[in-house]
């Protein structure tokens, strides 16, 4: 099917709530994508996160084919041995709790904000400006973004909004309050990366009061900034995290991760989801951490994005370059999206923009110098012809 034949389908059939450039994929291999014309794509953009392993990965595609040919759904009303294995392995490898599995991100913060009034009945939230935790009504509670929340009033009560500062944290966390929540690098504002001292003074403040400190790694985590954990880098150990997004290699799982403290709040009965902790989902999973677990990777991921940040760096138009590993945005002085949409259309270049003046770049965490070089190249022979 034409781009305008789906584009028609679209218009009679979907509920307009996306934003489409005009391209059909229909394949899609390592870094690169391919067109309903054969025309091949580099993809800077992995999903938004989410094909960090590269587009079908043999392992996760013959983990997903393995599994789906044996057993796709059996419920949580029985064990099967993916998910379980997949909870040891991602609690043992961060902060030795226990896990609660979802369909996806929003879903994962949902659990989260759950588990936290749990631990303290009808306590507050505190969430920082700049913040996206998802479009369900817990996640958008605690996303204080006008747009995105007003149409919907009224929201969740008990959500507590600040800036990303420490002495803001510090102030507003006190005897009621439940749980702060942080991305440690904020993604869908435009990549900022928080300082240590705010997460320092965020767990400072946790721990006198009482309060869990929730950490949203649903786009930072699982090795995008050069460590499997974003939190790793600053040292500041969250109470919990929520992880989804690359979790499934492209399938939708995700999860809340819980260290020894809130392991053992939700109760049988407390929470539940039909889907989460699927047998394919999880086995999907297993394979994506055999690839991002890898300490070379993460090494190269470190350099990479050292590489890719100064590349940026360098390109006209661009005013202000932000990032961590592989999770990198550019501030220019001319139109974001139209840049997005050129990159796409005229250089076969996946980007997004986050804003009116953002590019955001969040290459598959398989790149080689090679593609990091090319994506530069791209991006430079662009911004040249913009006057
Ligand atoms: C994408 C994202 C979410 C929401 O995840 P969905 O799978 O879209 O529900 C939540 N938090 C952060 C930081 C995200 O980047």
């Amino acid at each position: 099917m034409s781009v305008s034949d789906l584009q028609r389908l679209e218009r009679e059939h979907l509920i307009g709530t996306y934003v489409r450039a005009p391209v059909a994929f229909v394949r899609g291999e390592g870094v690169h994508l391919w067109d309903t014309d054969g025309v091949r794509y580099l993809d800077f953009l992995s999903g938004i996160s989410v094909t960090s392993v590269g587009h079908c990965h043999p392992a996760v595609v013959s983990a997903v084919h393995d599994q789906s040919a044996r057993l796709m759904h059996a419920s949580n009303l029985y064990y099967t041995e993916a998910a379980l294995r997949l909870a040891a392995r991602l609690a043992g490898g961060c902060l030795g709790g226990k896990v609660f599995f979802s369909n996806s991100g929003a879903e994962a913060n949902e659990a989260a904000l759950k588990l936290v009034r749990r631990a303290r009945p009808g306590g507050d939230i505190v969430v920082v400006h700049g913040a996206f935790h998802g479009r369900t009504y817990g996640a958008l509670s605690a996303t204080p973004q006008e747009a995105k929340q007003a149409p919907f009033a009224p929201l969740v009560p008990g959500f507590v909004a600040v800036a990303p500062e420490a002495q803001a944290i510090r102030a507003a966390v006190g005897a009621r309050t439940a749980a702060v929540l942080l991305e440690p690098v904020q993604g869908e504002s435009g990549v900022h990366v928080l300082d240590d001292g705010v997460l320092t003074a965020a767990r400072a403040a946790c721990d006198e009061h009482g309060a869990a400190l929730v950490f949203d790694e649903i786009q930072c985590g699982l090795g995008r900034t050069g460590t499997l954990w974003a939190y790793e880098h600053s040292g500041v150990v969250p109470d919990a995290l929520t992880t989804a997004k690359a979790l499934g290699g492209g399938l939708p799982i995700g999860a809340l991760i819980t260290g020894p403290r809130l392991a053992d709040v939700l109760r049988p009965g407390d929470h539940g989801s039909t889907f989460a902790g699927g047998p394919v989902t999880a086995a999907a999973a297993l394979a994506v951490l055999d690839i991002l677990e890898d300490p070379d990777l993460l090494a190269r991921v470190r350099e990479l994005g050292d590489l890719l940040l100064a590349g940026l760096a360098q390109l006209p138009h661009v005013v202000c370059v932000r990032g961590r590993g592989l999770m990198a945005a550019v501030d220019l002085d001319v139109d974001a999206r139209e840049i997005v949409s050129r990159a796409l259309l005229e250089q076969r270049l996946i980007l997004n923009a986050t804003g009116p003046a953002t590019v955001r770049l969040l290459p598959p965490l398989v790149v080689d110098e090679a593609d990091v070089v090319d994506a530069l190249g791209r991006l430079r022979e662009l911004l040249e012809q913009v006057p």
